[in-house]
């Protein structure tokens, strides 16, 4: 029997595919007057003048779709790791506690304006299970509104160690290189090469459209028993085998956005475990 999953993604990367070979088809033959003999050198500057052309309809036709087929796929290589020896994916549950709060700061004063930011998490909203409310007699949680989900996470040790196993038990090789320019990597004289330098490719390939975006974490002692994660006053706990995670999004979809600067904030990290540290006292906790 065909994955549905599978069959779903190949319809979809289709579409997008001859959406863009379409697209890509009409500006090289508008460059150039034909498509015909065309160069890879051209291609890029057709795909560069289309993006720049119309933006807008580049994300909105394109962009949407292959985010969502990169989530199916993402979320359906996660799940192969579900009950592999060192956990290094699981579900857990989280619930979000709320009523309590301020609202969420919109910007950051004298920031940058705030961007629309695409949102397509409707769009995989089958992937995983809804929120539903928490009755209050058997929350674990005195407060106006308790929500109830699970989420799929990884353990970053355990999944580390995993992939670096199948790498290397594949036959991967590790060579420690740092690319200063392109022509370096066109200098490796290899057929394939996968380009993913993260945020390095700013620098690399002087790529200015990649902005950094800046986030403040603490890690605290793994809690073995701790199988849930919280969301509460726009801070957000994930019980990490490895050690709880804390951060807050307090500052809204703004926060951090624009900023390279990589020097831990002690002092952002602390408020948010002092947040999370009021959802545990006798006032909202009910086993304190
Ligand atoms: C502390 C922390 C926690 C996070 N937690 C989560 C989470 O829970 N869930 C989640 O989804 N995301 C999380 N993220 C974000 C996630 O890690 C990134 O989005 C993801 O790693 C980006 O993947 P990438 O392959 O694009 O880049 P990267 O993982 O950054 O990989 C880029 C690689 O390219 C190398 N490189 C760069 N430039 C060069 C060069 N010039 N020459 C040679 N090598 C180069 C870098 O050294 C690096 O190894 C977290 C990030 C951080 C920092």
């Amino acid at each position: 029997m065909s994955d549905p999953l599978d069959s779903e993604a190949e319809t979809r990367a289709e579409r997008v595919e001859k959406v863009l070979l379409d697209e890509l088809h009409a500006s090289v033959t508008e460059m150039r007057g034909s498509w015909e003999g065309a160069t890879e050198d051209e291609e890029r500057g057709a795909i560069r003048t289309m993006r720049e052309r119309s933006p807008e309809n580049w994300v909105k036709q394109v962009f949407a779709d292959v985010w969502e087929e990169m989530a199916r796929t993402a979320f359906k290589v996660h799940s192969g790791y579900l009950g592999v020896p060192g956990v290094p994916v699981e579900w857990v549950d989280q619930y979000a506690v709320s009523g309590t709060e301020p609202g969420a700061t919109t910007g950051v004063p004298n920031g940058p304006p705030v961007i629309d930011f695409a949102s397509y998490s409707r769009r995989i909203a089958d992937l995983t299970p809804a929120w539903r409310p928490v009755p209050s007699d058997v929350s674990p949680f005195e407060a106006p509104s308790v929500a109830r989900s699970e989420i799929m996470i990884f353990n970053i040790t355990a999944y580390g160690q995993t992939l670096l196993n199948e790498f290397f038990g594949s036959g991967g090789q590790f060579r420690r290189v740092e690319f200063q320019a392109p022509s370096q990597i066109a200098a490796l004289g290899k057929k394939v090469v996968i380009n993913c330098t993260g945020y390095g490719a700013r620098a690399l390939w002087q790529d200015e459209t990649l902005i950094p975006v800046r986030g403040q974490i603490a890690r605290l002692v793994a809690q073995p028993d701790v199988h849930y994660g919280v969301v509460y006053r726009h801070v957000l706990a994930v019980p990490r085998r490895d050690g709880i995670v804390v951060q807050s999004f307090a500052g809204g979809a703004m926060q951090g956005y624009g900023e390279a600067n990589e020097r831990p904030d002690t002092a952002e990290s602390e408020r948010a475990v002092a947040t999370l540290a009021e959802l545990f006292s006798p006032a909202l906790w009910r086993f304190a």
